[in-house]
């Protein structure tokens, strides 16, 4: 029901509104920063034990209105009504959830405002130390507050319940009441059979009857309404666990069985029956029998599986470290509890991150402070938290999107009542409710994907540098090829570098071979090059496993027409569409648009379509035909649509049962397969070409990245890199894995042009169904947006205003898209400048289907 576009303050829509809910605050200050004064989020000064009874909460509505709102508490909800719990109240005609915030101030005499209607939850959702965080994040990328609120928590939370309703006398009556709305008369209808129905079985003429109208009739008294927490069951797996009880059986000597058993116990401890029966085959008929003579006592417990499906062993503890890793755990351990630090961990691939993590966490965890760890992917995350489980069991929680509404739901519980002081999870996690956060991680802190797309256009990385801050923490940034941003901060004094320059078991970085790919134009595209061929036949006669790299999925990407000379696109983007051969059909990678390649060409009917252009389908095909006895695996996200094959190539691949591992970038990073000796890059120009001032910086990490899988066992790895490029900076910089070379560089280049870390960005995004609509507004904005630096000399000084322009890619699903670029070259005015580039787009009022957003510190330039 949210729309994209910003749209004007619901609040100021009509007259009746104002009175019924005043708003509590002024429109935020554009360099609002949740101010200093503001409680952090271990100081005792906003705990959750707000006053008892206030008479006014302030709460932040799930809407588009700027800010929060105050409503009075009517007497009943007086003890309820505290920070962090989900209210419903009215605003304008409608009944909408909030957040109470905490009380609000009495208003001045003869303000009316409305009271709360209902409270939700019986414990808050999140604790009332995290309310400023909240505010900053509202006030840093210009989104309303209870809308911030709402994308922050995972979805899971607020949707895991349901209505059932039953009708009152009250009800009754009005059902015999010509006053009674349509609506509200279908539902007493429904209930007049005085049982109680669930919300499904309320439907109206307009279709089911929406939850705010039934929630308003139980605070009408109409019915009574009660809510169902929705669990769908979350499959766990439990195992039988011995404990000794004795130390000595009263069994006659010749059971030794059970007499071993006993000793076994004793010396180690509890232990899975599966596991005992290993070590004393006979005791497994005897268990009960001991159980009952209470010589032991049985017991189940849960079992974590991991991602492969297995059971998760605990661990051995944690590893001895290498000097450079044990420098690195005694920075970061030493900052702990002891207010804000920043660490930016720079470590090559292979020099053991993960452990480091691991034993900086436990740190946290023996002080009595949780950890949030950031992961980019689910696959990733899963590695993670794999090791995490292994060392740490219970007390860790996961959040991520590859969870179900109801699993999410107990992990966010089981975090906000503080019983899993560890979470991991992908960017959504940093705003995981722990009780005490004393340390953030953010692993691999340069990957794009920190960045959410849609709605709150945050950046994780940056909100868990922001919340540490605000809540006394330490974060740590890792990563085999830092952002230009992250380092250029650890230039500049606000991030302290640590490094970890070396591999574990000092085994040697891969070596890397360049393959120029010019010389074969005219043979027709190469895919494989010779090079990169015997370097694979020599990997397979070692019984060795090697990585080929396209960042592109499809068996082609360039489907053309030799009859007519035209490429296959898309009706709806202005892209060629990509041949999927699996499948048999051409696909759309941006609106997924598909028509079946059987028609040949849609111009002009001609069947036979070349299929030029590359994708992994038609590599993996090669691969087969050119090695028939190889085991050929392709992982990219065709292959991850189908339920468990992320798990099962995974699982291939550590088992050794698949030899060459075809696959786009969820295969560069993390996964750490000792047997991988070859890695693969098809052609390391593929992102080069973008029209991105982070093009370059984008394809020095994948290449560094996806070169770090090979060799991380006992033998040496080697990379090919094919490209037309040979003498490019990142794919010098990436053979030498010459990072301060490639950062010496881009930094000049980008100080050049004033783009980031020089400056900063802010971009207004303009699309809609038609090209000159869409084109006008974009001009119309731009034109308001410079009136604002004509009227400010001092902002004109720190703006720059680049645009409109067309985006690269002109057209996705139907829309055509048009940007205006801000670029701040000094922090207060540029912040002071956006503050009113908002109030302008909230100004305008966009024609259905278009809409203009404004997107703080984008990722996405195309
Ligand atoms: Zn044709
Ligand atoms: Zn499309």
């Amino acid at each position: 029901m949210k729309s994209k576009t910003p749209k004007k303050p619901a609040l100021g829509e009509s007259p009746s509104e104002r009175a019924s809910a005043a708003g509590k605050n002024p429109p935020q200050p554009p360099f609002f920063k949740g101010g200093s004064t503001a409680p952090d989020e271990k100081g005792g000064a906003a705990p959750d034990a707000a006053p008892s009874s206030p008479a006014f909460v302030e709460v932040a509505v799930a809407a588009f209105v700027p800010d929060s709102l105050t409503y009075s508490v009517p007497p009943g909800l007086a003890g309820s009504c505290l920070p962090g719990r989900r209210v419903v109240v009215s605003l304008a005609a409608r009944t909408v959830t909030g957040w109470v915030l905490g009380p609000a101030p009495a208003l001045p005499p003869g303000v009316k405002v409305r009271p709360v209607l209902s409270v939700l939850d019986e414990e808050p959702q999140f604790p009332a130390s995290m309310i400023p965080f909240f505010r900053w994040v509202a006030s840093y990328y210009f989104h309303p507050l209870g809308e911030t609120i709402r994308d922050a928590l995972p979805s899971g939370v607020s949707t895991g319940e349901s209505l059932a309703l039953t009708l009152t006398d009250k009800g009754r009556a009005a059902l015999d009441s010509p006053r009674t709305s349509p609506e509200r008369r279908a539902v007493l209808e429904a209930l007049a059979d005085g049982k109680e129905h669930p919300e499904g079985d309320f439907v109206g003429d307009r279709g089911k009857v929406p939850r705010p109208l039934l929630l308003a009739m139980g605070h009408q008294g109409l019915a009574v309404v009660r809510r169902k927490v929705e669990k769908p069951p979350v499959s766990t797996r439990t195992e039988t666990w011995v404990k000794g009880l004795k130390a000595e059986s009263d069994a006659p000597a010749r059971v030794k069985s059970r007499h071993r058993a006993l000793e076994i116990l004793a010396a180690d401890g509890p232990m899975a029956a599966r596991d005992l029966k290993a070590r004393v085959p006979a005791v497994g008929a005897r268990l009960s029998e001991m159980a009952g003579a209470r010589e032991v006592e049985l017991f189940e417990r849960e079992v974590f599986r991991d991602p492969l499906g297995e059971a998760i062993e605990p661990d051995a503890g944690p590893l001895d470290l290498t000097d450079d890793q044990a420098g690195v755990l005694d920075s970061v351990t030493k900052a702990l509890g002891q207010g804000f630090s920043a660490f930016l961990l720079h470590g090559v691939t292979g020099s053991g991150k993960t452990e480091v993590y691991l034993q900086a966490a436990a740190r946290a965890l023996a002080i009595g402070l949780s950890c949030v760890v950031l992961v980019p992917e689910i696959a990733l995350i899963t590695q993670m938290e794999r090791r995490f489980r292994a060392r740490f069991g219970d007390r860790v929680a996961v959040l991520h999107s590859g969870l179900s509404a109801g699993e999410r739901l107990d992990q966010w519980t089981r975090i906000v009542r503080g019983l899993a002081p560890l979470v991991i999870g992908a960017r959504s996690a940093v705003f995981a409710p722990v009780p005490s956060p004393g340390l953030f991680i953010v692993d691999e802190e340069h990957d794009e994907s920190y960045k959410q797309e849609s709605r709150l256009r945050y950046n994780a990385r940056d909100l868990a540098v922001l919340r540490a801050s605000r809540s006394k923490a330490v974060v740590l940034m890792g990563s085999a090829t830092p952002s230009l941003v992250s380092r250029f901060n650890a230039e500049e004094g606000k991030f302290t570098e640590l490094s970890l320059p070396r591999r574990v078991y000092d085994r040697p970085q891969p070596e890397t071979v360049v393959v120029d790919l010019r010389g074969n134009r005219n043979a027709g595209p190469v895919l494989i090059s010779p090079t990169l061929e015997n370097h694979l036949s020599e990997t397979l006669d070692r019984g060795e496993q090697a990585l080929i790299f396209l960042n592109r999925r499809g068996f082609a990407s360039f489907p053309m027409c030799p009859a007519c000379g035209k490429a296959i696109g898309c009706v709806h983007c202005d892209i060629t569409l990509t041949y999927h051969r699996a499948r048999n059909l051409y696909l759309c990678h941006y609106c997924g648009y598909q028509r079946s390649a059987s028609g040949g060409c849609p111009s002009c009917g001609e069947p036979q379509v070349k299929h030029l252009g590359m994708g992994t389908e038609k590599i993996q095909q090669y691969l087969e035909d050119r090695f028939p006895s190889a085991r050929v695996a392709r992982l990219d996200r065709d292959v991850l649509a189908r339920k468990g094959a992320l798990v099962s190539v995974l699982k291939g691949v550590k088992n050794r049962e698949i030899d060459i591992l075809v696959g786009t970038q969820m295969i560069t990073k993390g996964h750490d397969y000792p047997h991988i000796t070859l890695v693969g890059v098809v052609c390391a120009d593929q992102s080069l070409g973008f029209q991105d001032y982070k093009a370059a910086e984008r394809t020095f990490q994948i290449l560094a990245q996806v070169a770090g899988r090979a060799g991380r066992g006992d033998r040496p790895g080697r990379v090919v890199l094919q490209t037309f490029n040979p003498e490019h900076f990142c794919v010098q910089a990436a053979r030498n894995l010459d990072y301060e070379g490639f950062y010496a560089t881009e930094t000049a280049f980008r100080k050049s042009l004033a783009y980031p870390p020089y400056s900063r960005l802010a971009q207004v995004r303009v699309s809609g169904p038609q090209l000159t609509r869409t084109r006008d507004l974009a001009e119309d904005l731009a034109e308001a947006f410079h009136g604002l630096l004509d009227r400010a000399p001092e902002i004109r000084a720190a703006v720059r205003i680049l645009g409109p322009v067309e985006c690269p890619l002109a057209r996705i699903g139907g829309q055509f898209r048009w940007q205006i670029l801000f670029k701040g070259l000094t922090y207060a005015p540029f912040r002071e400048f956006l503050g009113q580039t908002v109030r302008v787009l909230q100004s305008r009022r966009t024609a259905p289907g278009f809409s203009a957003i404004l997107d703080v510190d984008p990722v996405n330039m195309l």
